[in-house]
């Protein structure tokens, strides 16, 4: 059967009213930078400070593109008498991006959280060459590592972290100054005693103070001070009185008993 004339026009116009009513999907790169997922598989980064050229991701890439130079250096001993250490030094680390698969097993073997996957991406080259990344390159690829993502709060604690805890515990305790019990006897002496409601005021005032007298004990009367006798800034209560201001004691013109048979 003959196609109609025409039919392919109206096919084509439909197609075109249908998709001018929908959003676009094109981003106008490199005017508009996307809008990238956080594990993003860009560029690959190294953190040398941890890298201790364990040499596994080099051994461990299937297209052997990464390339690890280093040598062995002697630490001397850090107290007398101890045994010299070796460690080896970092010379060289890179990674052909250009045979590289991005299959992310170096990262995932490094026992050491020396690599990082960086979502960069604009590191095209013309020469093929350029696309070997020594490690100053890639150093400067962990400044845009993105942050990792927060932990889940039922996730199981962290080694690491309930390790350091507990040692942060262990060292406020032995800080901490030591709690004395008190003894048992003292504590069933403690129970024994009856206990006042806290706050009441008589509890305070029913306790006679050290200076004030007992209830049942007589109190002091007061005396008057003599017309004759000295005043009563001049001696003290206990001081002895001058005059004979006593009653039990002689007056000066009065004879002592000794004194009246002789007279
Ligand atoms: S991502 Fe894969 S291919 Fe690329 S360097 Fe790492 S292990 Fe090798
Ligand atoms: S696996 Fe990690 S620590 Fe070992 S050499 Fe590679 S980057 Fe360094």
């Amino acid at each position: 059967m003959a196609p109609i004339p025409g039919s392919g026009l109206a096919k084509g116009l439909a197609v075109t009213l249908r998709t001018m009513t929908k959003k676009s999907v094109t981003a106008q790169y490199p005017d508009a930078q996307p809008d990238l997922p956080p594990r993003t598989r860009g560029v690959i980064g190294l953190f040398e400070e941890n890298c201790t050229v364990c040499m596994l991701c080099a051994r461990e890439c299937p297209d052997w593109c990464i390339y690890i130079d280093s040598h062995k250096e002697t630490v001397p001993a850090a107290t007398p008498g101890g045994r010299e250490r070796s460690r080896n030094v970092l010379d060289r680390f890179a990674i052909d991006f250009s045979l590289c698969m991005y299959c992310g097993i170096c990262i995932e073997v490094c026992p050491f959280d020396a690599l990082f996957w960086s979502p960069e991406f604009e590191y095209a080259e013309t020469d093929i060459r350029e696309l070997t990344h020594e490690r100053d390159k890639l150093r400067e690829w962990m400044w845009t590592v993105p942050a990792p993502p927060a932990l889940d709060p039922g996730a199981e604690e962290p080694k690491e972290l309930a390790t350091a805890r507990k040692t942060a515990d262990k060292l406020a305790a032995q800080q901490a100054p030591p709690v004395t019990e008190p003894h048992a006897d003292e504590q069933a002496r403690a129970a024994e005693q009856p206990t006042r409601p806290q706050g009441d005021s008589k509890q305070q005032t029913d306790q006679p103070k050290p200076d004030e007298p007992k209830p049942d004990e007589p109190k002091p009367q007061p005396v008057e001070p003599r017309r004759d006798g000295p005043k009563p800034d001049e001696s003290g209560p206990d001081q002895p009185r001058r005059g004979g201001s006593s009653p039990d004691e002689p007056r000066p013109d009065q004879p002592t008993p000794g004194q009246e048979g002789r007279e």
